[in-house]
């Protein structure tokens, strides 16, 4: 059996322990108090709270979504909320309500919600995914840099859904547009493992394939490095995450029938994913191409008030489409055929593009000069590093090693997801993308961000990059 390198529920030990990594910041002690992954943890829910400092003579604000969600035999909303006030709490319930697509979203009125809701004293306890837990995050956050005072925030998981409760980040609606913001660690983490083993399904093998990006983001955020075009590299997120492919093919059997152990391990990695991306202080290393390609996707939907797909789901199938970018780049790229003056576009002809490009999903307007205001720093970042690119090129072979051993074959990742029972083929996923869409999002989605990934050096080299869209759509459509 494999093991993590790090166990989230070791407490100080396990802060301690990582505090020595490369890469750790020096400033961050011991940002979330507690996490548990238990059996039964959602009986010590009144305990962690008094350790994150909430206290019962002021409210307790419960932030939670309509989806009714099951417990064992039990509706676990009203269960958990009649528990607490037998407890001695005073719950306020903060409840989020869906928009026109049928889904909550983290956008700004969701945020503003919670944060007028808080008051002086009180605490957050956020009941849901990771959508409620980014909302309530993040209006606790807001209410905390407006007031100056300190919030006690628990975080309950209710799905091994996606990386966002461990995280000090919130991935939030602005003008349609996914922008990821500045936010707070929660004090604590409650992981009760029958919980995460009764959520849907599909959120579990989302929770997977979320994870499965780290074989697109991680090649990324070093390429992005050795270009020169991103100063916040370490290797911190990969010790920290540690054997993911041979960890997820043990325990795919576990993940699928509900057994607590591996579903315990799935909640720890997901932990993990968080804390790498928070204590890296970027959402770099778990969000390369792959993440790019699920928001171009997520923008697409938006606009066209369609429900979105399990964001990990459709991650999983955008990381197959990065895994198979960077098999066809590395295994064909020739620095010495590339003319690299023609590397370079002029700013007027990428905005003309950028412009172009969006104006097909969004007319208004508003996504792409939203998205052209983002993708102009990094064209200008492109053009000062040409240096550091030109040294690239003249030491590809070794490059080309270094890339290599963080990428994953496409057939590995499709065999974790088919051992989970996750979608493999874009058809698969609920509601299924169409081939025009996920064709816009795999064409376009360098184009929205300033993040730099494979998929610029693909544009920026002229590669050829409809006909391997055509091959990837043959085998994942
Ligand atoms: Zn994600």
């Amino acid at each position: 059996m494999t093991n993590l390198p790090y166990d989230p529920a070791d407490g100080e030990q396990f802060w301690e322990a990582i505090r020595k990594l490369p890469g750790y910041p020096s400033h961050e002690t011991i940002p979330i108090k507690r996490m548990l992954f238990e059996s039964g943890a959602l009986f010590k829910t009144t305990d962690v709270l008094k350790l994150a400092g909430a206290s019962q003579s002021k409210p307790l604000v419960v932030v939670m979504d309509e989806t009714p969600m099951r417990r064992g035999a039990e509706d676990l909303k009203p269960f958990a909320l009649a528990m607490l006030r037998r407890e001695g709490w005073q719950i306020q319930v903060c409840a989020l309500k869906a928009d026109e697509s049928g889904q909550v979203h983290t956008d700004m009125a969701r945020i503003r919600q919670v944060k007028e809701s808080l008051t002086a004293g009180c605490a957050v306890l956020s009941i849901g995914s990771g959508v409620a837990t980014d909302i309530a995050k993040h209006g606790s956050f807001l209410r905390q840099e407006e007031s100056g005072e300190k919030i006690p925030f628990v975080v309950y998981q209710t799905a091994n859904s996606v990386s966002a409760y461990t995280s000090n980040m919130s991935p939030t609606f602005v003008d349609g547009v996914k922008r990821t913001l500045h936010s707070r660690y929660p004090d604590a983490l409650i992981c009760d493992l029958e919980t995460l083993r009764d959520a849907p399904y599909e959120m579990t093998a989302g929770g997977v394939g979320d994870m499965l990006a780290v074989f697109v983001s991680f090649p990324d955020w070093y390429l992005a490095h050795r270009l020169g075009m991103d100063s916040t590299y370490s290797e911190l997120a990969k010790n920290l995450i540690g054997p993911l492919g041979s960890l997820f093919l043990e325990h795919a059997q576990g993940i699928r029938s509900g057994d607590l152990a591996s579903v315990s391990m799935l909640a720890k990695i997901i932990a993990l994913g968080g804390l790498a991306m928070s204590l890296s202080d970027a959402t770099t290393p778990m969000s390369g191409f792959e993440h790019v390609m699920s928001h171009a996707l997520d923008l697409q939907a938006e606009v066209r008030r369609k429900p979105l797909a399990v964001h990990g789901s459709q991650v999983a199938l955008a990381a197959l489409a990065g895994a198979e970018m960077y098999r066809d780049f590395l295994a064909n790229f020739d620095p010495l055929s590339l003319n690299v003056d023609a590397c370079y576009p002029s700013a007027a002809s990428m905005k003309s593009l950028v412009e172009a490009s969006f104006a097909e999903i969004d007319p208004s307007g508003k996504a792409g000069a939203e998205c052209w205001s983002d993708y102009i720093l990094k064209l200008e970042q492109w053009r000062a590093h040409r240096k550091e690119f030109e040294d690239l090129l003249a030491n590809w072979s070794w490059a080309r090693n270094r890339l290599t051993a963080e990428t994953c074959p496409p057939e590995t990742i499709r065999q974790i997801l088919l051992a989970v029972g996750a979608p493999v083929r874009w058809s698969e996923l609920r509601p299924p993308v169409r081939e025009r869409e996920a064709r816009f999002a795999f064409m376009n989605a360098s184009l929205m961000r300033k993040r730099l990934t494979l998929g610029d050096l693909l544009i920026f080299t002229h590669w050829d990059r409809p006909s391997l869209w055509d091959r990837i759509w043959k085998i994942d459509g």
